[in-house]
């Protein structure tokens, strides 16, 4: 910590480094921040950065708002950009503790945390490689974000066509300046969809490297006058956006979901995991896909996955195993969205998966055909069920499952099932324009 403590110090000397952004991330998965100017670096870094927690959606009651941020000095970051005047600016991931220096169960980098120490329990270390995918929109005249880009190509094109190919070059510059190592940047099938893909780690900085990636993403298409969004599905009819989670776990430096003697080179942890996975997938759905608009990117046509099945090549199931064996062994889920909470997401994830290896739960056949193209009757005679169709079935989901709730804890619970029931009650309640265009006339 001392030695932390000198880099940062050094850094803040160096870089003409002003303002110190302290990041949180709220139960809905927001990026919430509070900036301090350097001045105050001493109270930082011995946690007595106190701000009030009942102002942030789901942390806590007005009586005992009181919180304090612990800043993990793991996560400094010179941001890739500039203050106002040319000062340089950093960021500092923090941990919610309450006043009386416990960690706070509402934080989800807390129950990010609880998750990762059972696994640690059994001997394992998380990782994740996510790819996150967006679309890059144009603003109109007064600055606002409009569904439209002057991009007509699709997926690996290459410039020309591609005109999002300049702003994911400043993009990826970016993330590199930020210390990510951008393993691959790619056009995506929808006009103006991308995907840039970054190196996997330890589960709880890959939730990290999420939320300062979408911070990046963003500022930059903002700063050269366009927008980026996350929403999982911002038009009918082409692409959603997805976060594929490549995951697997490690013991003593090895992966553990390799093992060159067992059947597809699969370990008997890999093919649990893969069990948990699937049993635990509906109640999972309401963290991976956690807003009303999640279930329209969940339906067939579009290799977002729809069904409940895995499969070492198809695209169209939840789980697949791609081909890549020895360290890179991996289980890739499907269903995830970038609207989701990182840390929630992976704790579920995991517990979903640790459940799966602890009771030894072997997953159903994979499925090597294209599960769009059956019908009804052939999904049912291969017992292929379905995800969730709307949040409102995938909350009913979670609040029957235990093993999901476990992993998010009470106060997260109780916080997340109320905020999501809102949610659905006002979209039910709205009259959309696909009801009156099937309807005014015709009744
Ligand atoms: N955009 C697709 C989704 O919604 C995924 C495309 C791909 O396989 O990368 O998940
Ligand atoms: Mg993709
Ligand atoms: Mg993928």
């Amino acid at each position: 910590r001392d030695e932390q403590i000198s880099t940062i110090k050094a850094a803040i000397e160096e870089k003409n480094i002003r303002f110190i952004v302290l990041q949180l991330t709220d139960i809905m998965g927001a990026s919430k921040s509070i900036i301090l100017p350097v001045s105050q670096i001493e109270k930082i870094l011995s946690n007595e950065t106190m701000f009030d927690g009942s102002s942030i959606d789901g942390f806590a009651r007005i009586e005992e708002s009181d919180m304090y941020l612990y800043p993990d000095l793991s996560t400094f970051l010179v941001l890739p950009w500039k203050a106002c005047n040319g000062y340089s600016i950093a960021r500092i991931i923090c941990d919610v503790y309450s006043p009386n220096e416990e960690p706070f169960e509402g934080c989800p980098r807390q129950v990010l945390r609880k998750a990762l120490e059972e696994a640690k329990g059994m001997g394992y270390e998380f990782y994740v490689g996510p790819e996150p995918e967006f679309y890059i929109f144009d603003r109109d005249e007064k600055g606002n974000a409009i569904l439209e880009n002057n991009d007509k190509a699709g997926y690996f094109d290459m410039a020309p066509l591609d005109k999002g190919e300049e702003v994911r070059e400043h993009i990826s510059l970016a993330l590199e300046e930020a210390g990510f190592e951008v393993e691959a940047a790619h056009h995506e099938c929808g006009p103006g969809q991308h995907e840039i893909d970054f190196k996997y780690a330890d589960a709880l900085s890959t939730a990290d490297n999420i939320m300062t990636f979408k911070y990046i993403v963003r500022k930059i298409a903002d700063d050269l006058g366009l927008f980026a969004s996350f929403m999982p599905k911002p038009v009918e009819g082409i692409a959603g956006s997805g976060m594929h989670l490549n995951m697997s776990l490690f013991k003593d430096g090895k992966n553990i979901f390799f093992d060159p003697d067992a059947k597809n080179s699969l370990s008997d942890e890999a093919v649990h995991f893969i069990g948990g996975l699937l049993k635990h997938s509906k109640a999972i759905t309401a963290v991976t896909n956690p807003i009303v608009n999640s279930y329209k990117r969940l339906v067939p046509g579009y290799e977002a996955p729809v069904y409940i099945a895995w499969s070492h090549k198809n695209r169209s199931p939840l789980v697949r195993v791609p081909a890549k064996r020895g360290t890179s062994t991996r289980v890739e889920l499907r269903s995830p969205d970038p609207a989701c909470n990182p840390y929630l997401a992976l704790a579920v994830v995991l517990k979903a998966g640790l459940d799966g290896i602890k009771n030894k739960i072997e997953p159903p056949k994979s499925i090597a055909g294209n599960i769009y193209d059956m019908d009804l009757e052939e999904r049912l005679e291969k017992s292929i069920d379905s995800l969730p169709i709307s949040l409102y079935e995938a909350i009913e989901e979670l609040a029957k499952s235990d093993t999901v709730k476990g992993a998010l804890g009470k106060h997260v619970t109780e916080k997340f099932i109320s905020a999501k029931l809102d949610e659905w009650d006002s979209y039910r309640k709205a009259v959309h324009s696909w009801e009156i265009e099937e309807y005014l006339k015709a009744h």
